[in-house]
């Protein structure tokens, strides 16, 4: 069984970021990720704090904007307005779920479409659907994606089971896994025979988000597996969707939770923070060498392509 870690995934990823930072600090930008966060969940200042150390790590700026839990819909819209206005934040990052009193319909429509860099607009999402490298897709998917490529797992005519039929995972991935010429089975808790599209697949991407909740019995021989879910077992240790030890013999390939897909994810927020920031410098600069954009443009699509 092969470990699909997350590692020399992100290493990769975080050495283009590395690189083109360095371009754009030329340029006189310095990329900047603005953070919304409404209340204090844990979860969320758990993710917040890996990502100020990634940041850090990488040379980004981070602000994190907090609104108090029960704001009123009017001043979270002005505060989310006056983010997305503000030119020194190039990508923003909100947390969801928002509470109850915000509609997160009038939430999007007050985003700028070139900060949303985790592809949460229909516009951005409508770019997954076509395949094209111009929109933000949600991070996950695209980690998930990101994994498939560098593990150089075969697409082309594979069957996937995707258990998750979220917008910001499953159906995204959908898209993509069909643009590489995967058939994707989207399954949620209405599949019938779940166990069966499981096992008949060639690849199985699991985003539930139950401790452990697929074992042996769902996987057979020559599978890869990617886990999403983050949960915690019995006995308070984090754990996937898939029980790791039970199926560690079975499957030819396994991301491990942690250390799997989650560390991925943040280094393509962080991408997409310099990508947004090159699109920034682009609509801002005219005497920025328009060759140099493209260049660089160029070499994060083949970098995505590879
Ligand atoms: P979510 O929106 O609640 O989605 C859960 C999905 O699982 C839904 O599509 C749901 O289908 C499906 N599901 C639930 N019970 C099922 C069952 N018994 N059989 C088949 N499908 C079932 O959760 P999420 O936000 O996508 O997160 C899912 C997991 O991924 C969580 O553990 C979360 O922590 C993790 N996550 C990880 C990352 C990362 O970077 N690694 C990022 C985001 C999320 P229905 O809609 O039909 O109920």
């Amino acid at each position: 069984m092969k470990s699909l870690k997350g590692k020399p995934v992100f290493d990769r990823i975080d050495k283009w970021t590395k690189r083109h930072r360095e371009i754009l600090l030329k340029a006189g930008i310095m990329p900047k990720l603005g953070v919304i966060r409404v209340g204090r969940r844990e979860d969320d200042l758990s993710y917040e704090k890996s990502l100020i150390r990634k940041c850090e790590k990488l040379g980004i700026a981070l602000e994190v904007f907090e609104f108090e839990k029960d704001v009123l819909e009017s001043d979270f819209l002005k505060g989310v307005t006056a983010v997305n206005m503000d030119p020194l934040v190039h990508g923003i990052l909100m947390f969801r779920p928002l509470p109850e009193q915000i509609d997160y319909e009038k939430v999007l429509s007050r985003f700028k479409q070139e900060k949303d860099i985790d592809g949460m607009l229909p516009e951005n999402l409508g770019h997954v659907l076509t395949g094209n490298s111009v929109g933000f897709a949600p991070c996950t998917s695209e980690a998930v994606f990101e994994i498939l490529k560098y593990y150089d797992l075969p697409l082309e005519g594979a069957n996937v089971a995707v258990v998750n039929n979220s917008n910001v995972v499953g159906k995204p991935l959908a898209m993509m896994l069909t643009n590489a010429f995967a058939t994707a089975t989207v399954c949620h808790h209405k599949t019938k025979e779940l166990k069966d599209v499981m096992k008949s697949s060639d690849v199985i991407i699991s985003a539930v988000g139950k401790a452990k909740m697929f074992g042996k019995s769902h996987i057979t021989d020559n599978q890869y597996v990617i886990d999403v879910g983050i949960n915690m077992d019995d006995q308070g240790k984090l754990c996937g969707d898939i029980d790791f030890d039970e199926v560690r013999d079975v499957s030819a390939g396994i991301t491990p939770v942690p250390g799997g897909v989650g560390g991925v994810t943040t280094s393509i927020l962080l991408r997409n923070v310099v990508r947004a920031s090159f699109r920034a410098l682009e609509l801002r600069s005219n005497t920025t060498s328009h060759s140099t954009i493209c260049k660089t443009e160029d070499s994060t699509r083949k970098m995505e392509a590879s």
